[in-house]
């Protein structure tokens, strides 16, 4: 039985991982390592200081299907709907540019349980707090050096963390990628921003009627939103959540500042746009370095092979698009290439 290792467990890892146990079953044991403390990556949903408050999510804030998607992935729409994972969006998100044919979603639960699910239907051994800190080829096999100074071995690796933090581990990858490749990576570039969650206490109301808003025109802000209630999860012993994120410039400006430093101007700015906001319990602010996509692999491709045997593939919404398709994308275009090496 081949030994396969995701590093990951994003949207793109964890798709992978059930996509492989839906195909080969048990022809094969999958091992997902992240190096975070829970699923998610940048789909995470983070957990509220104590139960009197709703969770919110820092980062991905919603699912958008264009006509073309809805089609093509139309199995993952449908199982997600079903399962109760996706609702479609009935709530006003103000500035939201709606296109012909597109449909919007939210998760009730929160945009980490689309990558639960996944997760949870692969069957995967999971490990959190496994920090990958280098590769070593040894023969037929991948060793995999964790940041805790031990190693283990697979007979194939796939990569989904942002195209930087690939190009950062020790060993052989970089040796291995070939020089179109390197260039190829070397060009992927991401937004940065900062995201800050507001939770408050049992019984707090909003005065302004909208789920979302997006902000036009203010150089610290782009997008709040009325977490829980975007989520029709406000119920009346849990205080509400609200989350900002800062605009794409002011993240860039900000980015080597801690984000103990940056959270305050952030409130600052908050409380001119909504000067009725109730005082929060608690605030917690996350530095998106590698937030969304801007200039992806070229084509698209989905994945890139870095070598075959033993199989080393990288994946993410790098090498498609930055969002829930994207990542369904590159999730397949992996499936295919592990499936032809296993
Ligand atoms: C602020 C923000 C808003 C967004 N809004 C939307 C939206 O509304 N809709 C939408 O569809 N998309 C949105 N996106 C984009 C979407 O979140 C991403 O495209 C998607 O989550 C990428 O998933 P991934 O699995 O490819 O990567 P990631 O989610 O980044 O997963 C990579 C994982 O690898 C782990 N990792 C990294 N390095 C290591 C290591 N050395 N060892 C072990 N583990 C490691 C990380 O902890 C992480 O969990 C948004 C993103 C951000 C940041």
């Amino acid at each position: 039985m081949s030994r396969v290792l995701i590093v990951g467990a994003g949207l793109t890892g964890s798709l992978c991982a059930c996509l492989l146990r839906r195909e080969l079953q048990n022809k094969v044991q999958i091992v997902v390592w992240d190096k975070a403390r829970g699923a998610g990556g940048r789909m995470t949903t983070t957990r509220p200081p104590d139960s009197s408050c709703s969770s919110a999510d820092l980062g991905a804030q919603y699912v958008t299907a264009t006509a073309a998607y809805s089609q093509s992935h139309h199995s993952f729409y449908s199982e997600l709907l079903s399962s109760g994972v996706l609702q479609p969006v009935d709530s006003l998100i103000e500035g939201l540019k709606q296109k012909d044919g597109n449909k919007d979603y939210m998760t009730p639960l929160g945009m980490c349980s689309l990558v639960k699910h996944f997760l949870s239907e692969s069957g995967a051994d999971l490990f959190f707090e496994r920090h990958v800190t280098g590769l070593f080829r040894r023969g037929a096999s991948w060793e995999v050096q964790r940041k805790a100074g031990d190693s283990e071995t697979f007979d194939a690796v796939v990569l989904t963390m942002p195209v930087p933090q690939i190009l950062q581990l020790q060993g052989d990858v970089g040796n291995m990628l070939s020089a179109p490749q390197r260039q190829q990576l070397d060009e992927v570039m991401y937004s940065s921003r900062f995201a800050v969650a507001l939770f408050f206490p049992p019984g707090a109301v909003f005065s302004f009627p909208w789920a979302a808003r997006y902000v036009t025109g203010n150089p610290c802000i782009c997008y709040i939103a009325a977490d829980s209630r975007k989520r029709n999860a406000d119920v009346p012993d849990r205080g509400p959540s609200l989350v900002v994120h800062t605009s794409v410039p002011f993240g860039l400006a900000h980015l080597e500042k801690d984000k103990e430093d940056v959270q305050p101007i952030i409130l600052q700015e908050l409380q001119k746009l909504l000067p009725d906001l109730p005082e929060p319990t608690s605030v917690k602010c996350q530095k998106w370095r590698y937030s969304q996509v801007l200039t992806s692999v070229p084509d698209c491709p989905g994945q890139m092979t870095v070598n075959e045997r033993p199989l080393l593939v990288c994946g993410g919404d790098a090498f498609s698009h930055s969002n829930f398709d994207g990542c369904v994308e590159s999730a397949l275009s992996m499936l295919s290439v592990l499936k032809a090496s296993l």
